[in-house]
């Protein structure tokens, strides 16, 4: 039962995939860069240099430097006149106005498939949750890309282009974010809380997916640690270099 493969995700899980024609080896230098920076192979802060980049992608400079630019506007990569490209690396400030922007963004996600996504979506979710979990268990940057796919899966669900275009950018933008403040391989989100919107979805309750979804992704920041506006107590930070001098207080 063989269907059309609309829709259908270009694989290049294990690397770039052959390429043929000069449009289709623009995207895919594009697209080579952007999943190393996203799987965090490409750190923060690296230099981009395109001669290398092209020699080592079989490309000109010029396809290079096109890939950088539009990953330049998608927030991955900082362009500076006379200093090259780098892997972009966003102050803390902006990573919480990315964080601000997606969050209402993606209440809205939350709100459009309420009482909307068709039986066959809501088995195509339950099944990527389920390999979210499998990723977990081996733990590495296979889960973090997992967890963002879940959202780009629903955002595509809700049929609406511009969305999907916003909705992509931010969370390519969170991702660099989560390898810069993040804790270290910390997965992104929680697969319990991508189940309980699974759930809400199909019992049609808009209010309690948008408000499932406002909290999944306070939650994600919280868990990456760039939200602690919150007032630390001096006696935690104080702890590990108390211990470190040998000393034991309370
Ligand atoms: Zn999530």
């Amino acid at each position: 039962m063989e269907k059309n493969p609309i829709r259908k995700p270009p694989a290049g899980r294990g690397g770039i995939a052959p390429i043929a024609s000069p449009g289709t080896r623009a995207l895919g230098v594009y697209r080579a860069l952007r999943k190393a920076i996203i799987e965090q192979a490409l750190r923060p802060g690296m230099k981009l240099p395109e001669d290398t980049i092209g020699d080592r992608l079989g490309v000109s400079r010029t396809l290079v430097r096109e890939a950088l630019a539009r990953l330049a506007i998608e927030g991955l990569v900082d362009l500076k006149p006379n200093r090259g490209a780098t892997v972009a690396y966003p102050t803390l400030e902006e990573a919480r106005d990315v964080f601000d922007v997606r969050r209402g963004l993606e209440r809205l996600v939350a709100e459009l498939l309420a009482g909307r996504i068709t039986p066959a979506q809501a088995s195509e979710l339950e099944a990527h949750v389920r390999l979210e979990e499998a990723a977990l268990e081996r733990g590495g940057p296979e889960a973090i890309r997992l967890a963002g796919e879940f959202h780009i899966k629903l955002v595509e669900m809700t049929g609406n282009a511009l969305l999907c275009r916003y909705v992509q950018e931010l969370s390519s933008r969170c991702s660099l974010i989560l390898a810069i403040y993040g804790r270290p391989h910390s997965s992104e989100c929680a697969v319990s809380e991508h189940r309980e919107l699974i759930e809400a979805f199909v019992k049609g309750d808009a209010k309690r997916a948008a408000e499932l979804m406002d909290h999944h992704l306070q939650a994600v920041v919280s868990r990456a640690l760039i939200a602690p506006r919150v007032e630390q107590d001096i006696r935690d930070l104080l702890a590990p270099y108390a211990a470190s001098e040998g000393l034991i207080g309370q």
